[in-house]
């Protein structure tokens, strides 16, 4: 015990009289205390998660008590495409499988959402800036015209009789003539119609485009029927009107739907073709089934096929009919314009091969046929590795005016090349990356069946994640655009933010915040945080979890949790319930010498260290003057020539006696060979992260330690850590490989390093100054009149003195010589410069001379330097501006 007294006391001199002067800090300098006011970042979320139930279970899965509803759906419809009208007529499958008797069903209207009438429409907020393109008076013009909506002609239950029904906006209440029990079923029909709304002009989910040239559409149907709002645990029934930004609440179920068009139209949907023989022909079957086989695309319908068909008047109708089994929605693309290509993909973990498919029109080439399936095939192939393989048997990509929208096995996407069939890189990438996006989105939230309407982050943020990986095995470098952590920082740092966890209607930044933001936190979840292995099981587990399930946000942060073995509860707490930026900063570093207790090493070296210090100011300054003890030596004692720092022999006695005492072990340790370093750091951004340090030794080589976030746990602000090293250290830098999203790079290195930028020098610009304008305009003008009276005297006197030009160049310049000083003088008082044009072989037909003015700077060769041709017609030519002496 009194060995470690001895031991510990040299460390704490040493501390007191070498570092400890910062008058700021309260404690020893590597943990500073503060006032304890803040938020505890490592607070379990508790009392924010909703309580577990036996339906959800405290560990994020379903539980036994789980259930949802069903919903099949058989539908007939027809589209009129003189009018861009859609008619249809459903019957609908009411499944109860709650435990809940229901007195009335709730329906989702969401065509309404055209409706001038809607909440979307009277909540919309803002203007237009201080410019804006045709296309928005078009939308406001088209949107004030569009009789949009659903016109419901008839509601139906199984016998025909009408059904009471409510419409309220975007939704719509059925009074059931029964009420129907738990497990009952309740068969209804509805028929309905409404115009395709002009997604070329409206942004819009679904709609049609169309082609002036060649005098056709392309529709992308989408939204398009009247089906359930869904019922559930959760929310009972679900009570969001469709605004605009939150998308789809729904049920899964099956589906039967028959698609009439006319004869030339080629029909992709959701859902798995019926009746080929009716509606292909025996080459295009042949093709399409060929294509199971092939690794690559294989056209269905080739370009050139397409071209011919688009050509052709309909005659009649073709019906075509499609079934879907197990999906939450249904959707279909349908014009004559279609190329169609198609291919088969091997999928892990399944046995029959699954179909990626694209169409899209001639304009799409040539991009779409080298890119689309083969990225429909990609995503297949990754996304069913990193969650769960994927349930259905097609993947369709259809190019049409939508930009970016999925939906159960199909997908519309936006991107074409120019019309000379060349591309921009943004282009090419913006294609894959949106192809990959909208296919994986049939994980989530098709199969995932994630609530939109109130978490656009669980659906676009996991799919994002899912994405950015799913871009990074398409090549090597892929420009993802969202993924990255060091992407996300400006967004983390900016004003306008909300939390993730934010309802979707009130997002701000609704693409940072809803897609950006939470696929990158997953990422460093992935790499620095729970590491590849962890994060990937217990993400898969989620997967399979909620599959075909309705998982809420708390059983993704339950389940991630509960597969990984990691508390993660700060996390979720930060990067989804705060908008806190990750900012790590090493404030200091201290680097300790371990004393070993002989008086004759360590007692010279402390005097070096003091008498190292420069002599302080007033000192330096007053030793040329004269002191009392100089004048009067008596007054010198003991004190005067005491050093404590020198050695004594009771100092060596000690230290013998010290030797003597010391265990075997303990003498071993004073000897070791250790270099220790306390480095402090800061948490500037709030954010608690991991600290992923790299240490640089003396002998150049490097190694990376990973402090993780726990290093916060009792002080959210500051936090030191000791490094104790073989070698001595050269240099810490905190996230040295853009791991942790960290704002300010600029305090992550010690020593500090200077900041490396470039600029540029620009040529100033003009300024927009109507007062110079107006002036130059005046002096132009004086110019002008001044020379013109110059050059007509000039044309005036040469008739008169030659007749007819005979030799004017020698007569030019020797007439003008006789001018008066007022004719040849420009505004500014200076002579015109006269000079003829003989040296000059490309000088036009008839000209005589130059007339040059030095302009208002009165400096010759300077851009505002004015010059007039004179030809021999006594015509006059203005040549202002950047002229070389005539
Ligand atoms: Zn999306």
């Amino acid at each position: 015990m009194r060995m470690m007294t001895l031991l510990l006391i040299p460390v704490f001199c040493f501390m007191s009289q070498a570092v400890a002067h910062d008058p700021n800090d309260d404690g020893p300098p590597w943990l500073q205390v503060e006032k304890f006011d803040q938020a505890d970042s490592f607070r379990q979320l508790e009392e924010l998660l909703p309580t577990p139930t036996e339906a959800r279970l405290a560990s994020g899965a379903p539980g036994p008590r789980y259930w949802q509803q069903q919903v099949d759906h058989d539908i007939d419809v027809r589209i009129d495409s003189e009018n861009h009208r859609l008619f249809g007529s459903e019957t609908i499958t009411y499944h109860n499988h709650s435990p809940h008797t229901l007195t009335y069903l709730w329906l989702q209207l969401d065509q309404n959402r055209f409706r001038d009438d809607g909440r979307g429409r009277l909540s919309e907020t803002g203007g237009p800036g201080e410019s804006e393109g045709f296309g928005w008076m078009r939308r406001i013009s088209l949107q004030k015209e569009f009789e949009g909506g659903f016109n419901i002609r008839k509601v139906a239950d199984a016998s025909g009789n009408d059904l009471p029904h409510t419409i309220v906006e975007t939704m719509m209440r059925i009074d059931l003539p029964e009420a129907l029990g738990p497990g009952g079923t309740f068969i209804f029909s509805i028929d309905w119609d409404h115009y395709i709304v002009n997604a070329d002009v409206i942004r819009a989910r679904g709609g049609y485009e169309w082609f002036k040239e060649t005098g056709n559409a392309i529709y992308e149907i989408a939204q398009w029927f009247p089906r359930l709002c869904a019922y559930t645990d959760v929310d009972g029934w679900h009570n969001k009107q469709f605004v605009g930004s939150g998308e789809f609440t729904l049920e899964f179920g099956d589906y039967q739907v028959r698609i009439t068009a006319p004869d030339t139209f080629v029909v992709a949907s959701t859902g798995m073709l019926q009746n080929g023989s009716d509606v292909l022909t025996d080459t295009q079957q042949t093709r399409f089934n060929e294509s199971i086989d092939s690794d690559r695309p294989i056209f269905v319908i080739t370009p050139e096929e397409a071209k011919e068909n688009e050509k052709r008047v309909a005659s009649g109708t073709k019906t075509w009919k499609y079934n879907a089994e197990n999906v939450r929605d249904f959707a279909f693309a349908a014009s004559p314009k279609f190329i169609w290509d198609s291919m088969g993909v091997a999928i892990e973990g399944k046995s029959e091969r699954t179909l990626a498919m694209s169409y899209y029109p001639n304009e799409g080439e040539p991009l779409w046929s080298k890119y689309s399936t083969h990225a429909v095939a990609h995503t297949l192939e990754c996304y069913s590795h990193f969650t769960i393989p994927y349930p259905y048997p097609v993947a369709i990509s259809v190019n049409g005016p939508v930009g970016g929208m999925e939906y159960p096995m199909i997908c519309f996407n936006g991107p074409r090349p120019e019309e000379d069939g060349t591309y921009s890189k943004r282009t090419k990438y913006g294609l894959i990356g949106v192809v990959i996006h909208e296919v994986g989105h049939n994980w989530f939230p098709m199969v995932i069946n994630s609530d939109e309407r109130q978490w656009t982050w669980m659906d676009e943020g996991l799919n994002t994640f899912v994405q950015f990986l799913t871009e990074q095995l398409w090549e090597e470098k892929y420009p993802a655009r969202r993924g990255e952590a060091r992407n996300i920082s400006d967004f983390m740092t900016s004003e306008r933010q909300v939390p993730i966890m934010t309802n979707s209607e009130s997002l701000l930044q609704f693409g940072n915040n809803a897609y950006a933001k939470p696929a990158t936190a997953l990422n460093i979840l992935r790499e620095s945080i729970l590491g590849r292995e962890l994060f990937d099981f217990a993400f898969k587990e989620y997967a399979k979890r909620w599959a075909f399930h309705r998982p809420q946000p708390a059983d993704l942060f339950r389940t991630l949790e509960d597969a990984s073995g990691v508390d993660l509860d700060w996390f979720w707490r930060g990067w989804f319930y705060s908008t806190d930026h990750a900012d790590v900063a090493i404030e200091r570093v201290v680097e300790f010498s371990l004393e070993k207790g002989n008086p004759d090493i360590d007692k010279p070296a402390r005097k070096e260290d003091r008498d190292g210090d420069p002599e302080w100011i007033t000192r330096q300054r007053n030793k040329e003057i004269s002191k009392r003890t100089e004048r009067f030596p008596e007054l010198l004692d003991f004190y005067n020539s005491f050093d404590e720092l020198d050695v004594t022999e009771k100092d060596r006695r000690d230290y013998e006696r010290f030797l003597e005492e010391l265990e075997d072990d303990e003498a071993e340790l004073l000897k070791t060979p250790w270099h220790f370093y306390v480095v402090r750091f800061r948490n500037f951004g709030g954010l608690v992260m991991p600290i992923p340090i790299e240490i640089t030794y003396e002998d150049g080589h490097t190694e990376m330690v990973r402090i993780p976030a726990e290093v916060w746990r009792r002080n959210n602000r500051i936090a030191a850590r000791m490094f104790v090293t073989e070698q001595p250290v050269t240099r810490f830098e905190v996230d040295p490989l853009f791991e942790i999203a960290d704002a300010d790079r600029s305090n992550n290195i010690f020593p500090p390093e200077m900041g490396r930028e470039r600029f540029r020098l620009e040529r100033d610009r003009d300024r927009d100054n109507p007062m110079r304008d107006a002036q130059e305009w005046r002096e132009g003008k004086e110019t002008e009149i001044s020379a013109r009276r110059f050059a007509k005297k000039l044309v005036e006197e040469i008739r008169a003195d030659l007749s007819g030009f005979a030799r004017p160049v020698r007569a030019v310049l020797r007439i003008a010589e006789e001018f008066p000083p007022e004719l040849v003088t420009d505004p500014w008082g200076n002579r015109f410069e006269l000079a003829t044009s003989t040296g000059d072989p490309d000088r036009p037909e008839g000209q005589i001379a130059v007339l040059r003015s030095d302009g208002p700077d009165q400096e010759a060769a300077t851009e505002d330097d004015i010059r007039f041709v004179i030809f021999k017609d006594g015509k006059i030519e203005r040549k202002s501006g950047g002229s070389k002496k005539p």
